[in-house]
């Protein structure tokens, strides 16, 4: 647990990255034999691309690091919990053990609205490890919306 809060604190770092650059705060790190081979933060807006999320970022950096788009040792630390996309990237990366901080009741696919990892129909599944630093992590996406918020009330004005 100690040593997944660690990996997750390293997540959270990814997330502030994201946030500096005014996207979603929202990061990702991959471990392989307990050595970080890949790191990403959500760059939906700067890339302007709908998959730019940090977990699949994360997953491409990792295979090419590996040379394979097996992912079988690997660990994914994510600070929210993966969407119907990431967690269909994870299936079909294989990776066996996922650690997530926050929920998202509104649109997480690893728990929430429904569990793409632990799907029994799948011929792949991954452990599920959620609520690591969750409040943390939480904030960091509370505080992101409120900011907003209030920015978008005061151009309003
Ligand atoms: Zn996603």
């Amino acid at each position: 647990m100690a040593n997944d809060e660690y990996y997750m604190k390293l997540a959270i770092e990814e997330a502030k990255k994201a946030q500096k650059l005014g996207e979603v705060p929202i990061g990702a790190i991959i471990v392989k034999n307990n050595e970080v081979i890949a790191s990403a933060h959500n760059l939906r807006e700067t890339a302007q691309l709908p998959t730019a999320h940090a977990e699949h970022i994360a997953i491409e950096r990792a295979s090419k690091v590996v040379g394979s788009w097996r992912l079988e040792e690997c660990k994914l630390y994510v600070t929210l919990e993966p969407c119907v996309m990431c967690a269909g990237a994870i299936v079909m990366s294989r990776i066996p053990k996922v650690v997530y901080g926050a929920t998202d009741p509104k649109g997480g696919c690893s728990g929430s609205l429904m569990n793409l990892l632990e799907e029994s129909q799948f011929n792949h599944r991954a452990e599920i490890v959620k609520g690591v630093l969750e409040q943390e992590c939480g904030d960091l996406l509370r505080n992101f919306f409120r900011e907003l918020r209030l920015k978008k009330s005061k151009a309003n004005m």
